[in-house]
């Protein structure tokens, strides 16, 4: 089976552009390495997204959630469904490993075997790789990449590192959720200003109380098992500590654009090369989509603007075969 089109990442953005496929009458195939919207599940348990669930909806599917804001449940549920009534062909738990042309397009190989397509589009977000400090001591099993639940840390002393939406998340919920002690090292002068409208005076105003302690302008220097040290405008200092939450962010898996043969450019965001008006890269009929278009700026892109590269692919590809004659 040679398919019009294979998707890699089952995300928001992979089943879009799968809709958009299917809608036109094109073969497709989506190759994801974890469950269904696989970020999604491994984003905190009680997030709520900043989106109001209009705002997500794609091809005019309604998406039904309690309050404006859809819960990271309302979430999976909606993209279950969305892949159950529009019947997407998903192949799930199968990682995509290396992209090879062959005469007719692309073949790809798997940890299950190998598919061949016609076109491909790469949808692999950016939520697999994180940041790390690079710091004595991250590897303790205490440091954590992702945020889950705040249940863990119930009287625990609970280090956040990074003041962006995640960090602030974290450290109110942990500190509300009963942790011993919550402090932030925050390596500005200040809690990033792109933090929500509607959680930055809360966060401003717990560290402003005390409730919540904060170092500004300071990093983490080692983690140990019980402390951990910062340093900090005053000199070193060294904490108590259970719980490293490292929210530093993301970035999109680069080894894989690289096995992908994808080209990135020499601009800060080290964005791979792609023409923004069909969202082709420099190998031919291979297309990005998603958050993972934005390289290591990720908070440029997210689900709300990226809606409509389903369709923009899809009618590139559509006119490509029109110019072809087929
Ligand atoms: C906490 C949080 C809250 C957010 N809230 C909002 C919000 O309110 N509104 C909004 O618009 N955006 C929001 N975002 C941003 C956006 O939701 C996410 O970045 C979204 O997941 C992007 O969708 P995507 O499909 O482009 O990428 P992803 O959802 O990351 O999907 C990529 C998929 O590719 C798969 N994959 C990766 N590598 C391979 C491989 N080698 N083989 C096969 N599969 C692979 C991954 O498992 C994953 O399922 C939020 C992000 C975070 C972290």
């Amino acid at each position: 089976m040679i398919y019009d089109l294979i998707i890699i990442g089952g995300g928001p953005s992979g089943i879009n552009v799968a809709i958009s496929a299917k809608k036109a009458g094109l073969t497709h195939l989506i190759l994801e390495k974890g469950m269904v919207v696989n970020s999604l599940f491994n984003f905190p348990v009680n997030m709520t997204f900043f989106s109001t669930s209009l705002k997500l909806e794609i091809h005019d599917i309604p998406f039904i959630s309690h309050r404006d804001k859809p819960t990271r449940g309302e979430a999976l549920e909606y993209y279950r469904r969305l892949v159950e009534s529009q019947q997407l062909n998903i192949s799930l738990y199968e990682e995509v490993q290396q992209m090879s042309p062959d005469w007719e397009g692309y073949e790809i190989t798997t940890s299950k075997g190998t598919h061949r397509a016609k076109a491909v589009c790469v949808a692999t977000g950016f939520y697999d790789t994180p940041r790390y400090l690079n710091v004595p001591g991250e590897d303790l099993p205490k440091v954590k990449h992702y945020y889950d639940d705040p249940h863990a840390y119930i009287r625990q002393h609970v280090l956040v590192v990074g003041a962006a939406n995640s960090g602030a998340d974290a450290a109110l919920e942990c500190y509300r959720k009963g942790a011993a002690s919550v402090t932030m090292a925050v390596r500005g002068p200040e809690i990033n200003p792109r933090v929500k409208y509607w959680v930055r005076p809360d966060i401003d105003n717990r560290i402003k109380e005390g409730s919540i302690k904060a170092y500004f302008n300071s990093t983490v220097s080692e983690i140990r098992a019980d402390e951990v040290d910062l340093m900090t405008p005053d000199g070193p200092v060294t904490l108590p500590n259970d719980f490293v939450l490292a929210m530093t962010g993301y970035t999109p898996n680069y080894s894989l654009f690289e096995a992908l043969g994808l080209e990135i450019g020499d601009d800060e965001a080290c964005k791979p090369v792609f023409n923004p008006d069909t969202l082709e890269t420099s190998l031919p009929d291979v297309y990005m989509a998603g958050v993972a278009c934005g390289g290591l700026a990720t908070a440029k892109l997210f689900i709300e603007n990226t809606r409509d590269h389903g369709d923009i692919i899809v009618n590139n590809i559509l006119a490509k075969k029109h110019e072809a004659g087929q």
